[in-house]
């Protein structure tokens, strides 16, 4: 049969593997597994949440609030804007999904950085567009200058905290970097980390607000799938000026948030004592991960995420490595997809930290 030429050399995605797949190729029980493996919130989400969804259970005959008012309204207050400049996505990989179909063409070119979040690449390939790389590791925006001005990309993606290295943009040199490009081209701006960033270093924290009130052609996104820790209820959105959001509106599908996912949404924003407990121990564990890294002298990439990249030396292998957590039911990622023989580990419970650091011991 014949398909969509444009989809011939995608790689599928890999999520981070499900706890449920380790038990079922490895034959262990899932209360002895560890996922490490894809960002999520280690202490699970807010009581509240969990409450009011249970509540809302009995409900689920009736499609989803589609102008989800009430999610819409909160993040209007939070982020002091209004209502013509916010989308919500299933996550905010669909954001990224409507960004690329409103904007990019066969002919048209999309900019990110060298190692990125795998996701622009995929969607990128779905409308046939070209994309073109940096060569450094760190978000370099001298080099998105010189290839923007050389490529003239239709989209660039700046990933800040980006995923899978932890590395953070200073603002200030965003904001420079933003005023050098034209207003038809869309920069993207993907915060999916930003709370812990935020938290760490007040000069990679960006405002939203501020962000789109200087540029029209910009847009950021943000999720609950990361600090909120509602990974599982799929809930992304993207802030940009009411001319863009406009045109993402034609491309959503009704009904994309369940009732659930609006819900659980709403309350994760209202209790932000579990968000910034969550943030302060995933920084406090983290320092262990430094300690441990400078005893292995493993390179550790400063992180202002809740995931760490520790760059293993040259006679250690990060897909064997991964392999061997993995038999002893520690999911952890490989980046050799991404080019580098390094491991990203979210950073959990202390339990689980302390796990990961006995069995990584053992095999090192
Ligand atoms: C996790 C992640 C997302 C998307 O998460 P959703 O679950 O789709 O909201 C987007 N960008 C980056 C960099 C991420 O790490």
């Amino acid at each position: 049969m014949q398909f969509n030429k444009k989809l011939k050399d995608i790689k599928t995605y890999e999520a981070g593997k499900p706890i449920e797949l380790v038990v079922r190729e490895f034959g262990i029980e899932a209360k002895d597994i560890v996922k490490l493996a894809s960002n999520e919130n280690p202490y699970g989400c807010s009581l509240k949440v969990q409450k009011a969804v249970t509540d809302i259970v009995a409900n689920m005959a009736l499609y989803p609030d589609d102008s989800m008012m009430k999610l819409k309204l909160a993040l209007q207050k939070r982020f002091d804007i209004a209502e013509e400049n916010l989308i919500i996505g299933n996550g905010s990989d669909q954001v990224i999904e409507f960004i690329m179909h409103a904007k990019a063409e066969s002919n048209t070119k999309i900019l990110i950085n060298s190692v990125t979040f795998a996701m622009y690449e995929i969607y990128a390939k779905h409308v046939g567009a070209e994309v073109i790389r940096t060569v450094s590791q760190e978000h370099n925006l001298e080099e998105f200058y010189d290839l923007y001005k050389s490529e003239k990309p239709d989209i660039i993606f700046l990933c800040t905290p980006n995923n899978p290295t932890g590395d953070a943009i200073d603002v200030n040199n965003m904001m420079t970097f933003l005023e050098k490009v034209d207003n038809n081209t869309l920069v993207v701006v993907d915060g999916a980390y930003m709370e812990y960033a935020a938290f760490k270093d007040e000069s990679k924290k960006i405002d939203p607000k501020e962000l789109i009130k200087k540029f029209s052609n910009v847009i950021y996104l943000g999720t609950f799938s990361k600090a909120y820790g509602l990974g599982g209820m799929r809930v992304g959105y993207g802030i940009s000026s009411a001319l863009i959001i406009q045109e993402l509106y034609k491309l959503r599908p009704p009904f994309n948030i369940t009732t659930l996912s609006l819900e659980a949404a709403c309350v994760a924003l209202e209790d932000e004592i579990f968000v910034q407990k969550s943030i302060i121990s995933c920084f406090s564990e983290m320092k262990r991960y430094e300690v441990f890294a400078t005893k292995q002298k493993i390179d550790i990439i400063d992180s202002y995420t809740n995931f760490v990249t520790l760059c293993l030396q040259e006679h250690q292998n990060s897909t064997e490595l991964a392999n061997a957590l993995l038999r002893k039911g520690m999911i952890v990622r490989d980046l050799s997809g991404y080019g580098m023989n390094a491991l990203r580990v979210t950073v959990g419970t202390p339990e689980q930290n302390s796990r990961f650091f006995t069995l990584i011991e053992q095999l090192l």
